[in-house]
């Protein structure tokens, strides 16, 4: 093989990452539970895998108070230490964790380029891509206070503390039909508070919401923050109605917002393909579009957003890529500044049977 990178983003022939090889492996983008599984898989493989944690260690799962739905865990654990004892657990097989958040890729040569905020750039013959979403936020006062104590982006993780109390959920889609309905497994009351007064959700959410005597909507509302009681938990959000301006207060225990989901796609723009909403679109072999390119958890999956399914993408991730490098060892890797999507013939078959 004759690859010759590791030229500087400052034009320097020098190694720059020292004790790493002139070609990684693999390089695993993002610290959340898909990225950091990538990371033990990889690592279990002998891929030497580097893991760029990227501005928000841990991902989503570092703003959880509590998991109580992660198998293995039955007095639950909270979001930071499950991150920790991932981590721990994919550096002892030897997973190097760099903090570090990724600027750009290059993926139209092989071995693909990625470029630091750090002002590093490695070569990497192939790539696993785990930057997660966020949660749109609805940027009021006290909602980032009072995340993990009373207000939530997933009933599924958190519905069940609030079992017979009183909860708002903030939207009119999908999402906030779907787990309103949820959360009435739990909560004695759910108020679905909606800016305007027509739903986007489907009809057949629609109809099941309405028909749930738990469920009673706060139409042409919003929340303009969410107040917190004596025991430092929501005690009640203030509103504004859109259409008379009149302002309000709504006592309750819990807020659910369900304004949006945001994938974490910028690298990707123009380079991956993706679906309307911007998450990555991928086989049932974590393959994007670009050969060697894979993909796990909620960057791919708009769908089911949990930490034990991120983890199952990331692990099929990582042992996909691990078939991959193993054929293209095999098989001699693309010449260097070959496009991947213009890969030979050959190449192609492998991709398909890789
Ligand atoms: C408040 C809250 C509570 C939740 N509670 C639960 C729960 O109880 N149970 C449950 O199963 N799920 C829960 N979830 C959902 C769960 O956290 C997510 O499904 C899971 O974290 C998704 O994992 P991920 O690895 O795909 O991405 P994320 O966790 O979103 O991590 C993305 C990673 O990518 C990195 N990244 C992004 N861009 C770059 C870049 N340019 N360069 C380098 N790195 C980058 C980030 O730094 C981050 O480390 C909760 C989510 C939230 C927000």
């Amino acid at each position: 093989m004759d690859l010759q990178f590791n030229v500087s983003a400052s034009g320097s022939e020098e190694p720059v990452n020292e004790g790493r090889p002139d070609v990684e492996n693999v390089i695993i983008i993002g610290s959340g539970p898909a990225g950091l599984t990538a990371g033990l898989y990889a690592a279990r493989a002998t891929l030497n895998p580097l893991l760029l944690t990227g501005n928000d260690y841990g991902g989503q799962v570092s703003l959880t108070y509590e998991i109580e739905n992660y198998p293995g865990f039955p007095e639950g654990i909270s979001g930071p230490e499950l991150v920790e004892k991932m981590k721990e657990q994919a550096e002892k097989f030897g997973t190097q964790v760099e903090y570090d958040h990724v600027t750009e890729l290059v993926l139209d040569q092989h071995p693909f380029l990625v470029r630091t905020a750090s002002g590093k750039e490695y070569a990497t013959k192939s790539l696993i891509l785990c930057t997660g979403a966020r949660p749109r936020y609805l940027e009021v006062p006290g909602e980032k206070e009072l995340t993990g104590r009373g207000v939530s982006y997933c009933a599924t993780c958190d519905g069940f503390f609030f079992r017979d109390q009183e909860v708002i959920v903030v939207g009119g889609g999908d999402s906030a039909l779907e787990e309103g309905l949820f959360l009435t497994k739990f909560a004695k009351r759910v108020r679905i508070v909606h800016r305007r007064d027509k739903l986007r959700a489907s009809k057949i959410l629609q109809e099941r919401a309405f028909a749930n005597p738990k469920i009673e909507f706060v139409w042409n509302t919003v929340v303009t923050a969410i107040n917190p009681g004596e025991d430092g938990k929501v005690a009640s959000v203030s509103t504004r109605n859109t259409v008379t301006g009149e302002e309000g207060e709504l006592k309750t225990d819990g807020v659910f917002i369900f304004i949006g989901h945001i994938p974490n796609n910028d690298l990707f723009v123009g380079k991956l393909d993706m679906d309307e909403d911007g998450h990555l679109i991928v086989d049932r072999k974590m393959r994007t579009n670009v050969p060697g390119v894979f993909a796990a958890g909620e960057i791919m999956d708009k769908v089911f957003k949990q930490v034990a399914t991120s983890v199952g993408q990331g692990t099929s991730a990582a042992m996909q890529t691990e078939r991959f490098l193993a054929d293209m060892e095999a098989e001699g890797y693309p010449g260097v500044h070959v496009d991947p999507r213009e890969a030979p013939v050959e190449l192609c078959r492998l991709m398909e049977t890789a």
